[in-house]
């Protein structure tokens, strides 16, 4: 008993070091003097004398820095030397892009979640604020958004002059530039509302606003370039287009195959030193009205005229229009949302090197500068577009589910609608949240590169869930496309999310983990920086303290993982409410779980890793659950912890849980090398799979919340366009909603009288006229339930079309007909 009590004491003082990341030599007094005073109170002599030189010998070595190096680090830094994969400079470049926020906590296993909550809460500045309820609102009034997919295929003219004329292109750009000068808040907020009417709008005003002309002038241009093209771009004199994808180059945007040779060309006259290039662009938003075309190519210098290297690299040029041997203007046709986007060509296409951005000192330099730039913008646009879409769902689909009627319900009251409704609200609640961190984040100076790629990856693919859900409820209405229908294009469009600004597949299996395995751990990336340090003893210093920090780090994320599982996540560091303390609990877990795992796969996998993609995805997914479920921690406690959103909050709460338990236990399952992936499965899940999805009557509280007004629902279709105008089918619909459920006791008093054939009338309005009369109703309820009839009857309504209608107005033997005339 005595040498159980001690070996219990010494592991426990071990265990609690651990856990709490005391460091070394904390550790070392701490457990030796546990061991003598329990061995020694326990009688236990022998295993106290074993105990002490165990762990003398352990901590001895290690703690003589100069014995340290030698002996331990310093083959271990030659055989990490030999076995770290050579990061191309494109890999490097990357990671050097960017900051690491609250996602390094995540990766940390012990977030600080005061950080969190001490970040500033977001918010919308007046003039923000001005602008949304003035030209945003106007803007939304004006959008028929049948008139711009199907009649047009085109935003009309007088939306383009509106846009322009109220700077919708210059929200990124600052006020000296004749700019609006926004927040990332409040580009987002302008976004989301736009999509809720028109997901061409939104499209067409994200683009120039994101990585584009004005995004890199701002950070690179020549002081020329800037004062020319930034105020002609912030009032759409000047409409940019960005073109980097080509047949050859999609997601891997670095093996463009467009190219340009430095060369001296006679321009009027004189001998000017230029460029030709040769470019074959596709799928470039508002290519085919663009009036400046951002260009990516490969630069290359033959004759060494700018200096001693053949091969530039990638460059990235400014070409006005009107230059010779452009070809501009034809479009594609992006999944009927029109947003003008097209390809261009160019043959041997000479430009002064006056075009190059930033001028010809940055030539080489395109790459750096377009994933600098990259995550600013990709942490707004498609996150944004995105979440303007499932607020608008949730408006539209908590409307219409109460309203339509089947079988004498509303069909949100059938069990198997409730569920599609929960998961509306609940993701939705995710998803708002998610897209406000990452513009809180560039907000607060940071350029999220993890982040923006979990944002993009999912806020979109949340989208397209809510999207197919909001179809279902709505049934054949949102099949039928027309006027009426304001479901459909919002469906049919969510491809184009999925594809921009990185393809999702790449994004998820190769983009959030990898980058943040790398960029967040806090050791990864020393350790690989270390190997370029040039002076050996530099190199094995840097080294010998990374690697122990790792070691360490390593024990007690264990350590953490275990504790946590085992104990259910009912002890630690927590914050927020009552309510919520448990949440907090429940994500130290997971982020342990998640830096052991991770360091378990690099550690084994090394190199191997990062074509296991599978696996990587998965541990993408669990950082991307941790990092939206801190989201909506934040929100909640930024928005005074309402009560009325907790059922919201524990829905999406508890599906990222359970998602995230699948995730890892999906990593750990297939973990190539067995007694590695069992050991992990003993240390994470001690006890099993105990997350459970979201229950049934949680879900209940959540599609209650939709469908009828309330704070909650408030906050959810927050920025979504309700002002009831013509234009405005949702915003009517929820105009209508308090009038719809204040009818519902009265159908049930009017159904009841019909059922029991009171009425001899067989239409709906006579009976009601027999109700009156009758007193089954008073003149009062009569009127209600009038009005709601006719309201209901009008939204529940869909188009149809005489057959000449839906004909293409210029048919492919129209085209092949022009063509042959032509020639
Ligand atoms: C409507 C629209 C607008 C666009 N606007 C612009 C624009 O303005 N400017 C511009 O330059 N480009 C633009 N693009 C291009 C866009 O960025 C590319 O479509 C995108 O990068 C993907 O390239 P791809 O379509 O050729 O797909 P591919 O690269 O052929 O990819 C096919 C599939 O393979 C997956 N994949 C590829 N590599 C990997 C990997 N290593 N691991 C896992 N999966 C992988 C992808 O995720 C995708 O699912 C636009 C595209 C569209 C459709």
């Amino acid at each position: 008993m005595s040498v159980i009590l001690t070996l219990l004491a010494a592991l426990i003082a071990t265990g609690a070091c651990a856990y709490h990341r005391s460091s070394l030599r904390t550790w070392a007094i701490a457990t030796v003097a546990t061991t003598v005073v329990v061995g020694l109170l326990a009688g236990a002599l022998w295993t106290t004398f074993i105990l002490l030189v165990i762990e003398l010998a352990i901590a001895v070595p290690l703690l003589m820095d100069g014995f340290r190096r030698k002996q331990i680090s310093a083959p271990l830094l030659k055989m990490f030397t030999k076995v770290t994969p050579k990061l191309s400079e494109t890999e490097q470049t990357a990671l050097e892009a960017g900051t690491v926020g609250f996602e390094g906590e995540l990766f940390s296993g012990k977030p600080d979640w005061h950080e969190l909550l001490k970040q500033p809460k977001p918010e919308l500045s007046v003039e923000e604020q001005a602008f949304m309820d003035g030209p945003v609102e106007e803007l939304c009034g004006m959008i028929d958004d049948w008139q711009i997919t199907h009649e047009l295929a085109d935003l009309p003219p007088e939306v383009w002059a509106f846009v322009k004329k109220h700077k919708f292109f210059g929200m990124i750009i600052p006020k000296q530039y004749g700019g609006l000068g926004f927040s990332a808040l409040a580009h987002s907020a302008v976004l989301q509302k736009l999509a809720t009417m028109s997901a061409t709008v939104a499209s067409t005003v994200a683009v120039p606003n994101s990585l584009g002309p004005a995004e890199l002038l701002l950070h690179y241009g020549s002081d020329e370039q800037k004062n020319y093209y930034l105020p002609r771009l912030a009032v759409g004199e000047e409409i940019p287009c960005f073109a980097l994808t080509g047949p050859y180059a999609g997601s891997d945007a670095t093996s463009i195959t467009d190219f340009g040779i430095v060369c001296k060309q006679m321009v009027d006259g004189v001998e000017t030193l230029g460029m030709k290039l040769t470019f074959d662009k596709r799928y470039i938003t508002l290519a085919p009205i663009a009036t400046v075309v951002g260009l990516a190519f490969r630069l290359y210098d033959p004759e060494k005229l700018l200096g001693d290297t053949e091969d530039l690299g990638i460059t990235l040029a400014l070409l006005p229009r009107s230059t010779p041997g452009l070809e501009i203007g034809r479009r594609h046709f992006p999944l009927n949302i029109p947003f003008q986007n097209g390809p261009l060509h160019g043959k041997d296409v000479f430009v002064p090197l006056s075009v190059l951005i930033g001028g010809p000192h940055m030539a080489g330099h395109g790459w750096r500068m377009l994933v600098e730039c990259l995550s600013v913008g990709r942490a707004i646009s498609l996150p944004s577009n995105a979440t303007g879409g499932v607020r608008a769902a949730v408006a539209a689909t908590g409307a219409y589910a109460r309203m339509r009627k089947q079988f004498g319900l509303s069909v949100a009251r059938f069990e198997g609608v409730e569920e599609a409704l929960a998961r509306i609200g609940g993701l939705t609640y995710a998803t708002a949240a998610l897209s406000r961190a990452t513009a809180a984040a560039v907000d607060r100076g940071e350029k999220p590169a993890v982040p923006s790629a979990i944002a993009k990856y999912h806020a979109t693919e949340m989208g397209r869930a809510i999207a197919g859900d909001a179809m279902d409820v709505h049934g054949g209405k949102a099949v039928q496309l027309g006027p009426k229908n304001y479901a459909g294009r919002a469906w049919q469009g969510v491809p184009i999310a999925i594809t921009v600004e990185g393809a999702n597949i790449m994004t998820r299996s190769l983009m959030i983990f990898g980058q943040g395995a790398i960029r967040c751990h806090p050791y990864v990336l020393k350790e690989m920086q270390s190997l370029s340090i040039a002076d050996y003893g530099d190199r094995l210093k840097t080294f010998d303290r990374a690697l122990f920090g790792h070691i360490g780090f390593g024990i007690s994320n264990a350590v953490r993982a275990f504790t946590l599982g085992i104990t259910g996540s009912r002890i630690g560091d927590t914050a927020g409410d009552a309510y919520v303390r448990r949440y907090y609990r429940k994500l130290n877990r997971y982020s342990a779980a998640l830096a052991l795992c991770a360091d378990t796969f690099m550690g084994v996998l090394g190199g191997k890793l990062k074509f296991k993609e599978k696996l990587s995805a998965r541990l993408g997914d669990v950082l991307s659950y941790l990092y939206i479920a801190s989201a909506m921690l934040k929100r909640y406690e930024d928005t005074g912890r309402p009560e009325a959103d907790r059922p919201l909050l524990a829905w999406a709460f508890h599906e990222c849980m359970w998602r995230t338990q699948m995730a890892l236990d999906g990593a750990i399952r297939n973990f190539p090398v067995r007694p590695v992936s069992w050991l992990l499965r003993a240390l994470v899940f001690p006890f099993g799979r105990r997350e459970v999805p979201p229950s049934d009557r949680l879900g209940r509280r959540v599609a209650a919340i939709i469908t009828a007004p309330g704070e909650a629902r408030d906050r959810l279709t927050e920025w979504v366009y309700l002002t009831p105008t013509a234009n405005n089918t949702i915003g009517r619909m929820n105009a209508l909603l308090p009038d719809v459920i204040a009818a519902e006791p009265v159908e049930r008093k009017f159904g009841k009288a019909q059922k029991a054939g009171q009425f001899k009338s067989h239409d709906y309005n006579g009976q009601l006229a027999e109700a009156l009369q009758a007193g089954v109703i008073n003149p009062a309820e009569f009127e209600l339930l009038k009005r709601v009839r006719d309201g209901v009857a009008e939204f529940i309504a869909v188009d149809d079309f005489d057959a000449a209608e839906l004909r293409a107005a210029v048919t492919r033997a129209d085209r092949k007909k022009k063509l042959a005339d032509a020639a």
